[in-house]
């Protein structure tokens, strides 16, 4: 994941750089025109090694793509290259331009898309069979962000292009970035994505286009549906003798406030287990590799600091989801990270009074339409649109495999509640047996939900 530094560098380049290298961490074209992050289900679940192979298959996407340049490692103060200049690589992959704009990949199963695979420029989705991976479905062309009145910029679900062997998956990853490389728009940066590709040539192009560049016959998409989503929170076997426990971290800010002290809870539990740490697409962490007798104990230190346990929030608090917004992101028009506690609060006494306290619904909330919380496939995205307004977008779902569609815009946060309040009392009486929130709004649609605010 790419690092916001650009105010601790004023202060302490150097430093910083070499302790994050240090961490084991890297900013490397963390806001450049090359791969970004490669995602992955983090869940250490090794019952039949599936996620393993999966991991693997990440870390080897992501250091293939990786950029050679040896620039990152330069340092420069007041003009001058203060640690030696390296000799400049050739760039075999992305050339003497790099891409058009970024590039993402994500890896899922059919039964956890915890990485909103439809979300990225490229994704493959896991084909097991007898607990084996016998290859992927690729899927080409998603991506979230979009301008405020610009229709030409809009979000898009990854379309699936072709399956492969397992063991294609790098080059195939190369092969789909050469593509987005040579046929990306370089003149337009809000047009400069691979789904606009996608979505000018359609899918019959994009597989005859990607045909050359894999070198032979693309083979059709098996055919898989997306039908689960895991937070992975809470306590659980991990199949090699170790448990790890997740805990939900609410919008993304380990911070101490009060009684609650969700950081120095981490910091005691770091120091006591020394785990293995991995964080989720849902923002929250996971200590991993541990004995059994040490959930008993996370827990107590947990409560001991006034965190609930993750497993004990609702549903809708642990799938809730916002991007940092302002005071940490240039690009925000409005609140996000700081605002959506508060929003779920509310959201959840009203859910109980409605008697829906356990029901899964996915909001995400963004502080601009860039979509860094992926809004746009959620039950509810809540996108900051101008001053402490938003627009509601509604028809999501958790599994994320239908984009959501615009309910309302320029909706004051006060108000974001009482209308989805209003929309939840027609959902619990109306529903279909088993239907999800965003399943129902998409059903009966936006004429039958609009009527019910007048
Ligand atoms: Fe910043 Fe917008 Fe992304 Fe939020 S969605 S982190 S405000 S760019």
């Amino acid at each position: 994941q790419g690092i916001q530094l650009h105010g601790v560098l004023k202060e302490n380049l150097q430093a910083t750089i070499s302790e994050i290298n240090q961490c084991l961490l890297t900013t490397l074209g963390a806001c450049g025109d090359v791969n970004r992050n490669v995602m992955c289900c983090p869940a250490p679940l090794y019952q039949n090694g599936v996620r393993e192979q999966m991991q693997q298959f990440a870390n080897a996407i992501a250091e293939h793509l990786a950029p050679r340049t040896g620039a990152y490692h330069e340092i420069w103060l007041n003009g001058e290259n203060v640690n030696g200049r390296k000799k400049r690589e050739r760039e075999p992959i992305y050339g003497k331009v790099y891409l058009p704009r970024k590039f993402k990949v994500g890896i899922s199963l059919p039964e956890d898309n915890c990485v909103d695979v439809y979300t990225q420029d490229l994704g493959f989705v896991a084909i097991v069979e007898n607990g084996e991976i016998q290859g992927f479905n690729v899927l080409c062309g998603g991506g979230s962000g979009m301008t405020h009145g610009n229709k030409a910029t809009f979000p898009c679900l990854g379309k699936p292009v072709c399956f492969i062997p397992a063991d294609r998956v790098v080059p195939t990853a190369e092969a789909v970035v050469k593509l987005f490389r040579d046929h990306g728009d370089r003149s337009n940066r809000k047009h400069a994505r691979l789904k606009y590709v996608m979505d000018e040539w359609g899918v019959a192009k994009f597989r005859r286009e990607l045909k050359g560049y894999m070198g032979h016959p693309l083979k059709r998409p098996v055919k898989v549906e997306i039908n689960g989503y895991e937070t992975h929170v809470g306590a659980h076997e991990q199949g090699d003798g170790s448990w790890f426990y997740g805990v939900s971290v609410e919008s993304g800010r380990i911070k101490d406030e009060g009684d609650f002290r969700l950081r120095t809870a981490l910091r005691e539990i770091v120091q006591q287990w020394s785990p293995m740490i991995r964080l989720t697409p849902n923002q929250d962490i996971l200590f991993c590799d541990l004995p059994k007798k040490a959930i008993t104990a996370i827990r107590k230190t947990l409560k001991g600091h006034g965190v609930p346990l993750s497993e004990k929030l609702t549903p809708l608090r642990q799938l809730s989801m916002s991007c940092p917004a302002i005071p940490t992101c240039g690009l925000a028009i409005t609140e996000s990270e700081r605002a959506l506690p508060g929003i779920i609060d509310d959201l959840e006494a009203g859910m109980k009074r409605l008697g829906l306290k356990s029901e899964e619904i996915a909001v995400r909330m963004t502080g601009c339409p860039n979509g860094c919380a992926r809004p746009y496939q959620s039950d509810i995205g809540i996108v900051g649109r101008s001053g402490d307004k938003y627009t509601l977008f509604l028809g999501g779902n958790v599994i994320g495999d239908r984009l959501n569609q615009q309910f309302l815009d320029l909706v004051p946060r006060e108000q974001i509640v009482p209308t989805l309040v209003v929309l939840l009392k027609h959902f619990k009486k109306n529903r279909k047996s088993g239907e999800g929130f965003g399943d129902f709004c998409d059903r009966v649609g936006q004429k039958e939900l609009h009527a019910l605010l007048e």
